[in-house]
């Protein structure tokens, strides 16, 4: 017997009506490529997403094509968010921060049409326009008095130019709540990036589930300033979760010094902000330099794409900021879990409560978690054991885009995440390491995570990471590599004893090597790769 109700599909034009309805005056602050501070409200923003469904049509996109996006966080790219994919179209963002290569592989694989672009990727596009032979146009967001005199891309068009042509009435779409919504490529641990196809469904489901109290809570009177790239999982869903609540939105442009991320908090009282440990690691030395400056409006600030090290929960938490660790990834929609505590937490000590900080957390309802072993069997839940994490929810990965076979689902109805955890009695994850970053010595498994996170705890260091190094009798043993802080100093020595009674003794690197930075990934991740390849062949002079 089917239920008897209305099934009015959960579609992403759905959200900027609602924003344009009922928080219509409502603020989107953007900084520019161009320079000055942008602001206009959810209403005007939804005027011009209807223009701009005009012109795609116009420029004969049809549902179904991929449109590309090359952008910082600002108005413009929220607009391409809600036109391209509230016209049934797919609104593929890519990350500018790729190899060229890797972003001429990816818009040929998406076979994008038209391409949206910011102008600070004119110069590297015009380096591979001669791959990019599917495009039908190139559209730089911006108005016509910054347009490049010349270039050598065929057909650039200009954003505002296209906008100006077009008339701001248009009907929303209907259609299945599963069409293809949003693509992003991950980046793939070997070959080529793969494509993850976001649905409607998916989108408005994960940006409800993030908005709920004991998620990440975000509520009408929240200013909310994602500094994760909106080409970095749709920056997380918060393009979608602050105009679904009726949230201010700050956009920061390409601009993510620490300088400039605090004029934007100070100047708009921005109170809910999320990223990747990087970007906050700046952010934090930036303030320490500049005591008479102050973030006293944030009160949450989520830290996920990489391990947070507790040094920065509690540096964070002596200026007012609840930082809240969380765990996802691009299969994921991000954000699947959050170390937020439970109600019995209030009674544990403040360095039980730290250590349930660290973790990753427990996920949202609507996402499920196994933890197994090699052999698929579930391992106890005993924050101990440890495991692969499978996951399944309305908004995991069922498969890539063009790729019919996927080793990511080889236990059936399960996304294999490549992550080894432990999940505690309250269901709370901690990630041990990514499968491939283990180091396996003796027999055992060492945590780079863990050990990153005791060495940036250390005064001196800014910024750690330990990868494996070939050795004849243990097989791997853990290698630190550090950045220091201005004018620090460390040797080998004062480390080790830094480590010592933190962690088992054979867990100690004995190896230190100082650099002066790490290599990172486009998402601002430390490249391990790159870093062990770097360091092997220093070791090897
Ligand atoms: P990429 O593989 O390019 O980094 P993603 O952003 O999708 O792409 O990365 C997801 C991975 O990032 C996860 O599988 C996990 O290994 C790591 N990750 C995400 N959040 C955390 C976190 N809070 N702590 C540790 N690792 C994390």
């Amino acid at each position: 017997l089917l239920g008897n109700m209305m099934d009015v599909p959960l579609l992403v034009s759905s959200i900027l009506r609602y924003a344009e309805t009922y928080h219509g005056d409502r603020e989107i602050v953007s900084r520019t490529v161009e320079g000055p501070i942008h602001r206009y409200s959810y209403a005007q923003a939804a005027a011009r997403a209807r223009r701009l469904a005009n012109a795609l049509v116009a420029l004969g996109v049809v549902p179904g094509a991929r449109v590309g996006t090359l952008a910082w966080n600002g108005y413009r790219h929220l607009e391409l968010y809600y036109a391209v994919s509230g016209s049934g179209m797919v609104c593929h963002t890519i990350n500018p921060r790729l190899f060229p290569e890797q972003i001429a592989y990816i818009i040929n694989h998406a076979e994008d049409e038209v391409l949206f672009t910011d102008l600070s990727f004119l110069g590297m596009l015009e380096g591979i326009a001669d791959q990019l032979t599917r495009l039908k146009a190139v559209v730089v967001l911006t108005d016509a008095a910054n347009m490049p005199a010349a270039s050598a891309l065929p057909n650039l068009l200009c954003y505002e130019t296209l906008l100006a042509d077009q008339p701001d009435a248009f009907v929303w779409p209907e259609f299945d709540e599963n069409t293809a919504a949003a693509m992003c490529y991950t980046s793939g641990t070997t070959g080529h990036p793969k494509g993850v196809l976001y649905s409607h469904r998916s989108c408005v489901l994960h940006s409800m589930t993030i908005c709920m109290p004991g998620a990440l809570g975000v509520s009408p009177m929240d200013v909310v300033m994602p500094v994760v790239p909106m080409f970095h999982i749709n920056a997380w869903g918060f393009i979608y979760s602050a105009p679904m609540v009726g949230a201010k939105l700050v956009l920061p442009g390409p601009k993510l010094d620490g300088a400039s991320l605090t004029d934007l908090i100070e100047a708009e009282q921005v109170s809910l902000t999320a990223g990747v440990p990087t970007v906050w690691m700046g952010l934090l030395a930036w303030l320490d330099a500049h005591p008479d400056r102050s973030i006293a409006s944030l009160k949450r600030l989520i830290i996920g794409g990489s391990a947070c090290p507790p040094v920065m929960i509690e540096q964070f938490r002596q200026r007012g900021v609840n930082a809240i660790h969380g765990w996802g990834m691009t299969e994921t929609h991000a954000a699947s879990c959050t170390s937020l505590p439970k109600p019995k937490h209030a009674l544990w000590s403040p360095e039980e409560r730290s250590a349930l900080a660290l973790k990753q957390g427990r996920p949202f309802y609507g996402i499920e978690f196994r933890v197994v072993d090699e052999e698929g069997a579930e391992v106890p839940h005993d924050g101990e054991s440890y495991g692969r994490l499978l996951v399944r929810g309305p908004w995991v990965a069922a498969g890539y885009y063009g790729v019919s076979d996927s080793p990511s689902h080889a236990t059936p109805g399960w996304f294999e995440t490549g992550d080894i955890v432990t999940m505690d009695a309250d269901g709370y994850i901690q990630i041990v390491d990514r499968a491939k970053d283990l180091i396996k010595s003796g027999g055992e498994w060492i945590s780079s995570i863990e050990l990153e996170n005791i060495a940036v705890g250390h005064p001196a260091v800014r910024e750690a990471a330990v990868v494996a190094r070939p050795d004849a009798q243990w097989s791997e043993r853990p290698l630190l590599a550090v950045v220091l802080k201005e004018g620090a100093a460390l040797t080998a020595a004062d480390m080790i004893a830094f480590y010592e009674g933190k962690v088992a003794k054979w867990c100690i690197p004995t190896d230190l090597v100082v650099l002066d930075e790490l290599p990172h990934t486009a998402t601002g991740k430390i490249l391990k790769t790159a870093l062990r390849t770097m360091l092997m062949t220093r070791l090897a002079e």
